[in-house]
């Protein structure tokens, strides 16, 4: 018996075990690698580039890799230690499936034999309950190729609606707004373009921590003279070297944006030309910010109106600008409406499409922009192109070889999916590389439909703490031990390149896919040799889309050191800058410079309103939650490498010393901070980087110390996205760890 397994105790240890974590001994000490291979760090959606020393099968080791131009050799302590991962205890090496007689709750079983009892799962409660009662939850950390193919096999393989990804909890809101006003959902602007800005504003994006080799990007320009702006509850580390900071009170951002495009309207810094010739909608969104005095902005945000007036004047008057945000403005129940604010600053100033000038989302997870592109959301095909669209269907079904009427109609996002559960809607499910029970709001919730569930297939490489509830897991692949494609957070396709074999009886992720498809007798269409020919399958099936990848190929992104989609055919350079005015591709189509037919970007009112979840008596302040930099998402992999975790071993709760000598607690004293759905106690950590108002925890840990038992569920109407950032919360001293 593999001692690493624990299926979840309800009675005992709901939670299950924290994995015990890698110790780093295997830390690089000389030994000469065999090969050093040239790839991507496996984390967040920066992709900086990497080699990897490799020796008898294992990583052992890491160089800098100075010739990707993105980071020039520059990582990350996470990128650091990420070759450590590989060595845990925990990988899995097995097939396991549930026996409440086994140690641990689960016994190995033979590969072929799990394959066949998962097709077999998967024939009786689709026959018994339609095609729809089984789903799938996928992650946007795989490569682009799984993503496309977990598509596949949810439209053509199983004929399933339900389909969704953990991009949901990331990047979905910025998505919507970006196609809203451009049509089109990526970056503008290559990540150079920083450097050149006068002003670099950077709205609820803890870049040193999240995105850390921004942060060279943002000092670059600031060593250029670029005035930056940083708006957010807490001084994060990049707001300790921001020539303004405002401390927004969560869930206000499109309160402010409404107020700095007023004070730019009343002192005339916009860009007419710009206005009158290639945007519409702006007389709509002039009217409704009328209302946003900087007085009334300054009380809803809770942000002075110098600031405020402050942030308008240098936004208003620069040559030149860069505007960024992340999940501070998105992780919201009116996510969608904070991106078209600041959007509409971007488009009043007329700085975009230019050098020097741009906007950017920054993407979280590794494949946060061709996660999202390829058809593993819950309404979309590949290339950006909409599963309710009939020529779109059309399209696909073309290249998938079947008819349009068989693809299955759009289904419901990952939350959606478990109020399907608990209906009795959804009977099966399938996850890659999604760890709901950690990274799901109101995550009792969760765990609750789980066990609701007639049969769950976990497919990972570390048993993570949802995969706990499966009744059969299947050992998947880790980044080093496969080879495709990934899209960085600048929307360049870059290459991840294979160093090792999955150990023991481990497979890569699309063979597990398509060895259920066969075992289902159903293997047309999934029958790819190497991903390689899932990405040829993949350019076709892209082309002519938004997402146009029809013109990228592995040998063009290995001699370009990545390819910016879009790219529609093998002699297009690919485009690294957006909405250029020349952009000859989108002219000689009589389209562009934006995505819509007529090449017009749109202006949208942003309308303010509170969070869903607002301050009363009960719950007198906010708590909003985010990431430290030595762990990542869940945590499953950061979690199991020893020096990040000793780094920040245990989630605190960050507080201000007025609110903590208001409560009476004392740095490191035990704190109970409780919501209308569950309570956690962890350590306080005081500190004045903080608004008075607004407690801060990270989210990376499960079981009793994960903040998502506070989080609320309440989601965007647009992008469905949870509103992580802010619930109402009270936090009280406790006598010690578990009161
Ligand atoms: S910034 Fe992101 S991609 Fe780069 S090393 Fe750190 S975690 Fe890895």
């Amino acid at each position: 018996m593999n001692n690493k397994l624990f299926a979840p105790d309800p009675v005992n240890d709901p939670f299950g075990p924290t994995p015990a974590y890698s110790t780093g001994l295997r830390l690089d000490t000389g030994v000469e690698p065999d090969k050093l291979v040239a790839t991507h760090c496996c984390f967040c959606g920066q992709q900086c580039g990497i080699l990897l020393k490799v020796k008898a099968n294992e990583v052992i080791g890491f160089e800098p890799r100075y010739d990707f131009p993105f980071n020039q050799g520059k990582l990350c302590p996470k990128g650091v230690k990420r070759y450590l991962q590989g060595a845990h205890p925990d990988r899995l090496l097995h097939a396991y499936e549930r026996d409440s007689s086994a140690p641990g709750g689960f016994k190995a079983l033979p590969y072929e034999q799990a394959i066949h009892r998962v097709a077999a799962e998967i024939e009786r409660i689709q026959t018994q309950h339609g095609p729809h009662a089984f789903a799938l939850l996928s992650g946007a950390s795989l490569t682009t190729e799984k993503t496309y193919l977990m598509g596949k096999f949810a439209h053509m393989c199983l004929k399933t609606s339900n389909i969704d990804y953990n991009g949901r909890l990331c990047m979905v809101s910025a998505a919507a707004g970006n196609k809203k006003a451009f049509g089109i959902d990526r970056a503008a602007n290559p990540w150079s373009d920083i450097l050149g800005a006068q002003v670099v504003w950077i709205s609820g994006a803890n870049v040193a921590e999240c995105a850390p080799i921004t942060t060279d990007y943002v000092w670059q320009a600031r060593e250029h003279g670029a005035k930056i702006i940083v708006v957010d509850p807490r001084i994060t580390p990049i707001a300790r070297t921001c020539d303004l900071f405002l401390p927004v009170k969560p869930g206000r951002d499109s309160a402010l944006f409404n107020g700095v495009l007023q004070l730019m309207i009343e002192n005339d810094w916009l860009d007419h030309d710009f206005i009158a010739n290639h945007t519409v909608g702006f007389d709509a969104v002039a009217e409704h910010v009328r209302e946003w005095t900087p007085a009334r902005t300054a009380q809803v945000t809770g942000i002075a109106e110098k600031a405020i007036r402050q942030a308008a004047e240098w936004w208003g008057t620069a040559q030149s600008s860069f505007m960024m945000h992340a999940r501070g403005i998105e992780h919201h129940s009116h996510g969608v409406q904070n991106v078209l604010g600041a959007i509409n600053l971007v488009l009043a100033s007329g700085r975009i499409g230019r050098e020097n000038c741009g906007y950017a989302t920054i993407t979280g997870q590794g494949n946060g922009q061709g996660g999202r592109e390829h058809g593993q959301k819950c309404d979309q095909l590949p290339g950006g192109r909409d599963l309710a669209n009939p020529e779109h269907r059309a399209h696909v079904a073309a290249v998938w070889g079947m008819a349009p009427d068989e693809l299955p109609q759009p289904g419901v996002d990952a939350y959606e999916i478990f109020r399907k559960i608990e209906r009795g809607e959804i009977k099966g499910l399938l996850s890659l590389c999604f760890n709901p029970v950690v990274s799901l709001p109101d995550n009792h919730y969760v765990r609750a439909q789980l066990e609701k569930l007639d049969f769950y297939v976990a497919i990972d490489f570390f048993l993570n703490e949802t995969a706990r509830y499966a009744h059969v897991v299947l050992p998947g692949s880790l980044h080093e031990e496969d080879e495709g494609t990934v899209t960085t957070t600048e929307g360049r396709v870059i290459k991840i390149n294979k160093a090792i074999d999955c150990p023991g009886d481990a497979r890569q992720d699309w063979r597990i896919i398509q060895d259920i498809a066969k075992a289902l007798g159903r293997e047309n269409g999934f029958t790819f040799v190497d991903p390689a020919e899932i990405f040829t399958e993949l350019r076709r099936a892209s082309q002519g889309g938004v997402a146009d990848y029809a013109g990228i190929t592995y040998a063009k992104i290995e001699a370009q050191q990545g390819v910016f989609w879009p790219c529609p055919d093998e002699a297009h350079p690919g485009t690294p800058r957006l909405f250029e005015p020349d952009s000859w591709n989108l002219v000689a189509q009589g389209k562009g410079p934006f995505y819509f037919p007529d090449g017009k970007a749109r202006f949208n009112v942003a309308p303010y309103a509170p969070p869903a979840e607002d301050v009363d008596e009960e719950y007198p302040l906010m708590l909003t939650t985010g990431r430290v930099i030595s762990q990542f998402l869940s945590g499953e992999q950061t979690r199991r490498i020893g020096p990040l975790l000793d780094n920040y071993p245990e989630p605190r709760i960050e507080l201000h010393p007025a609110l903590a000598a208001q409560l009476g607690i004392a740095d490191g004293d035990w704190c109970t901070a409780e919501t209308r759905r569950g309570a956690v106690t962890l350590q306080a950590q005081v500190v004045k980087t903080i608004r008075p108002d607004t407690i801060f925890i990270p989210y990376h840990w499960p079981g009793r110390r994960s903040v998502n038992q506070l989080t609320i569920a309440a989601q965007d109407p647009i992008s469905k996205i949870p509103e992580y950032k802010v619930c109402a919360v009270r936090l009280r001293k406790a006598e010690a760890n578990g009161a």
